[in-house]
């Protein structure tokens, strides 16, 4: 336990200064939060027993792009997947998964969402699943808002591993492959 108080002692404080970003979990450390990604990159393999990758992490709300939002909730290891900033004006976060065992009890699991705290299991799809329609497709625009609550195509799957969009008709085709 003594690593991980060490951890938390360098995250928290930093994590404390940057309102705008995405609320964390009990198991979650803010890679942004730190000054740098050298630093981080450090103090993970340091920690290696206690940390199970970086998850990332997209604000959940209506300015979140689709290659953002499709990524929210996906783990990776360290140094691997892509990397933050995604794009200019990028705000999401790579937060450390903390090993269970490793947990502070007590501590509440939630997230940061534009209409409050929600659990922090919350993923964006599954937060934007749950918003108006007319808030989908604001996101989303209509033809994939209307894939999106059709259930056929999950929220990552609008784009490629390549952070590229998938057009429509693809998506369209890749349907009726199934
Ligand atoms: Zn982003």
């Amino acid at each position: 336990m003594g690593l991980l108080k060490n951890l938390f002692e360098i995250f928290l404080p930093a994590e404390a200064k940057t309102q705008s970003r995405p609320a964390y979990s009990e198991n979650d450390v803010a890679v942004t939060a730190l000054q740098s990604q050298k630093t981080w990159n450090e103090a993970y393999k340091e920690n290696t027993e206690i940390l199970k990758g970086e998850k990332w992490s997209a604000a959940l709300d209506g300015k979140t792009c689709i290659v953002c939002a499709g990524r929210d909730g996906k783990i990776f290891p360290n140094g691997e997947g892509p990397t933050i900033p995604a794009h200019a004006g990028c705000r999401c976060a790579r937060i450390a998964i903390v090993n269970p065992k490793f947990a502070i009890p007590g501590m509440k699991m939630e997230r940061a969402s534009m209409n409050g705290p929600v659990n922090a299991k919350t993923t964006y799809g599954s937060w934007l699943k749950k918003q108006p329609t007319a808030f989908q497709n604001d996101v989303l625009g209509i033809e994939r808002g209307r894939l999106f609550r059709s259930g056929k195509v999950p929220l990552d799957k609008f784009v490629d591993d390549q952070g590229e969009i998938i057009p429509i008709e693809e998506l369209k085709k890749m349907i009726k492959k199934k």
